[in-house]
């Protein structure tokens, strides 16, 4: 029986396990058999506050984890696949084991999202990716798309400039959302193009990718890009299928938090990006992460009492 169990290992969930280990929690990190959350798939991270120079992002959560680790916090190495907060102790079931707890804090995150097209299914791995930082080597010399007009898609355009031929960016929108640093790197850099107003209606190819149809949404225009590579990069959707009918959840499935960090079932605590429509920053996460912990420890001193 432990005394909290962290569900997600991103910066949410070992910010969350480093406070709860450090103040003498006994404490338990569910962390996905992926662990490390979203920043194991980015290159250089520049805006996590301490590290002047940027850092890696995969090296950012090593040091998150060592840090944890260092307190007492355990980790296991499989994906939670269902739970029960119906009654306490809440039950968590990972692997082949049912874990139990007086506490639950949910740290799952976020996922990328998909245009929902069937040939961008069958593509996938085969020139359609949502990652850039894994998958811009195999387009050297290569004519990539990327889809989208936030951070994401100007981070993944500019990570291919280093590899690709040219980029092209097909936004459905004539002006981008990603922030203006971003976007003045985007527009300085001769690699990458934009098609405006217009959405990808089919990805070409039979066995890889060849191209993209594309329907511009102003005038209804229709027509063919040539192309090696597409990146899907338009947005994210939490990761909590896991909790339905469990604890309340938005109609885009993210957890209704209420005093920050308190889901709709007592003892269960909610941090970072699956209830942060807003922020979506690892640093933002991380201080949610802090909160939630803070919150759990004085819910578990209530307990007792
Ligand atoms: P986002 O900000 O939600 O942007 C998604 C983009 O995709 C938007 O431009 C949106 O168009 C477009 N889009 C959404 N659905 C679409 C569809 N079905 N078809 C075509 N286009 C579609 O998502 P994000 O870029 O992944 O960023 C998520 C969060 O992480 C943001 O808060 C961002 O600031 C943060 N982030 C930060 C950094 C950084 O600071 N370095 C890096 C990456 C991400 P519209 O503009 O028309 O809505």
């Amino acid at each position: 029986m432990y005394d909290v169990i962290i569900i997600g290992s991103g910066p949410a969930g070992l910010t969350t396990a480093i406070y709860a280990s450090r103040a003498k929690l006994d404490t338990l990190v569910v962390a996905g058999a992926f662990w490390g959350g979203q920043l194991m798939l980015t290159t250089e991270v520049e805006n996590f506050p301490g590290f002047a120079d940027g850092i890696m992002g995969p090296d950012l959560m090593d040091n998150m984890r060592k840090q944890a680790e260092r307190f007492g916090a355990k980790l296991v190495f499989e994906d939670a696949t269902s739970v029960d907060f119906s009654s306490k102790p809440f039950k968590i079931s990972a692997g082949n084991q049912v874990f139990e707890a007086i506490s639950v804090i949910i740290a799952t995150g976020a996922s990328p999202k998909w245009l929902g097209l069937e040939s961008e299914i069958r593509l996938r791995g085969r020139g359609v990716s949502v990652c850039a930082t894994c998958d811009a080597p195999l387009f050297k010399g290569k004519k990539a798309v990327v889809v989208g007009g936030g951070d994401t898609a100007i981070e993944e355009a500019l990570a291919l400039t280093k590899f690709a031929r040219e980029v092209t960016i097909v936004h459905r929108r004539d002006q981008l959302r990603a922030t203006k640093i971003l976007q003045e790197r985007a527009f300085s850099n001769d690699k990458i193009s934009f098609i405006w107003d217009s959405v990808v209606q089919e990805i070409l190819g039979k066995d890889r990718v060849e191209g993209v149809c594309l329907k511009n949404v102003k005038t209804g225009e229709e027509s063919e890009l040539a192309a090696d590579a597409v990146f899907v990069a338009i947005g994210r959707k939490p990761n909590t299928d896991l909790f339905k009918g469990q604890i309340e959840l938005d109609q885009e499935g993210y957890v209704i938090a209420r005093d920050e960090t308190k889901t709709s079932v007592e003892g269960v605590f909610v941090a970072g990006d699956a209830q942060d429509r807003r922020y979506r920053q690892s640093v933002v996460a991380a201080g949610a992460g802090c909160k939630a912990a803070m919150d759990v420890k004085k819910y578990l001193e209530e307990q007792a009492r």
